[in-house]
């Protein structure tokens, strides 16, 4: 996919560049103050930053914060603002975006107060692209636009997956819900020689083939959808679970009784929290013979340790693989730099849901804009 680069921009000394980067940082509270609790993000909009920087360029940055409904504190760019005091002294940050319900509603007269005062526009937000807002979308349709570096390492590298990917190509895809996923996998249905199905969503698969699934995650109105993909492509699901009583509480900080690996059905009060060894063992071997890989979405519930072992030793197959391998999803990409594998991937993907989109549809809102914008261009 053809981009315009900032290159394109022409000579920016002097020139006033508004950089639309995903600061979309996870915060904590820290002695009574909101701090940044982890600033990868912030890290990875740097080099878009020092590039227009060493060509003269002042950069102002803006981005959305999580989800508030307003102008709420708790939400402000102002911890941001901090971090990047230290990291690129000089660059202004615009507060949260989504402050102003113009933002999410792509309200012309927004992406006009956006632009005001700028002379360029570089769009670094990969992970926003999916979305049709005033920053995303908006402002390119005013002012001479490009892709920053962060945003073209992901769709290069996301495109080799869309393209002509080396095969065989397993896509290994888990989490919560397969409504979530259904377009993604319909998509992979098409390109991908075969699919790892895990997490909770594998239960809705195991319900289409008549197993039973005691008291886990189901979607009973996807069904017939997992049936219609099972006849379509080679899917792989769990051989073995791992199950826990329905009464026992699960998470991060719980420690209670560990749980018991069954076969595909699980026993009536229980329900299924992970993978068993017999699938992670099966899944390593398909994974081993593949020379591209896609993983997107945990095996179990990872958060709590208890149900971690059939995502990690899918993360070490994954990482051990020689294959081109890109990982995508915030919870798969959180379990592969736990387990300290994120450096043996090909590319670990910042975008959880444009990503996704990406893979799905080939093209994004945000990246066709930039692509318009530099139709524009004389
Ligand atoms: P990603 O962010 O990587 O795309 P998802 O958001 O789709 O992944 O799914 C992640 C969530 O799915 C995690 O919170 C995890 O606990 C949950 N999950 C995975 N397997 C199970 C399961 N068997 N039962 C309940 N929750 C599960
Ligand atoms: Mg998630």
């Amino acid at each position: 996919m053809e981009l315009p680069r900032i290159e394109d921009l022409g000579d920016l000394r002097g020139r006033r560049v508004l950089v639309r980067a995903d600061l979309n940082v996870p915060l904590a509270v820290e002695r009574g103050e909101w701090v940044v609790a982890d600033d990868f993000r912030i890290r990875a909009a740097l080099p878009t930053v020092e590039f227009l920087r060493t060509r003269g360029a002042d950069v102002t940055l803006c981005s959305h914060l999580g989800r508030p409904k307003g102008i709420d504190a708790r939400y402000s760019m102002a911890p941001v603002a901090k971090v990047l005091e230290q990291l690129a002294p000089g660059v202004e940050v615009l507060e949260n975006l989504r402050f102003d319900p113009r933002e999410t509603a792509n309200d012309p007269s927004f992406a006009q107060e956006l632009a005001h005062g700028h002379d360029a526009f570089v769009l670094d937000a990969f992970g926003s692209a999916h979305r049709a807002h005033a920053s995303v979308v908006g402002v390119p349709a005013l002012l001479p636009s490009a892709a920053g570096l962060t945003l073209l390492d992901e769709v290069e590298h996301l495109s080799v997956l869309l393209e002509d990917p080396p095969r065989p190509y397993v896509a290994i895809v888990g989490g919560a819900k397969v409504s979530d996923k259904l377009g993604l996998l319909t998509a992979l249905a098409e390109r991908v020689d075969a699919v790892l199905v895990g997490g909770a969503m594998a239960f809705t698969f195991l319900l289409a083939l008549g197993h039973e699934v005691g008291d886990s995650l189901v979607e009973e109105d996807h069904v017939e959808a997992c049936r219609a993909l099972m006849d379509r492509a080679t899917i792989h699901l769990p051989e073995d679970l791992v199950v826990l009583e329905s009464t026992e509480p699960v998470g991060a900080e719980v420690h209670g009784p560990a749980g018991r690996v069954v076969g595909r059905d699980v026993p009536r009060g229980t329900r299924g929290l992970d993978v068993g060894p017999r699938t992670v063992e099966r899944f390593g071997e398909v994974i081993l013979g593949a020379r591209s890989i896609l993983w997107n979405g945990p095996m179990g519930l990872f958060e709590d340790p208890r149900f971690a072992v059939g995502t990690t030793g899918i993360a070490r197959a994954v990482a051990g693989s020689s294959a081109y391998s890109v990982v995508g999803g915030g919870d798969s990409a959180r379990a592969l730099r736990e387990a300290g594998l994120a450096d043996q991937v090909s590319h670990l993907s910042t975008g959880g849901g444009a990503s996704l989109e990406f893979l799905e549809h080939g093209d994004l809102p945000g990246l066709a804009a930039l692509r318009q914008a530099a139709e524009r261009r004389p």
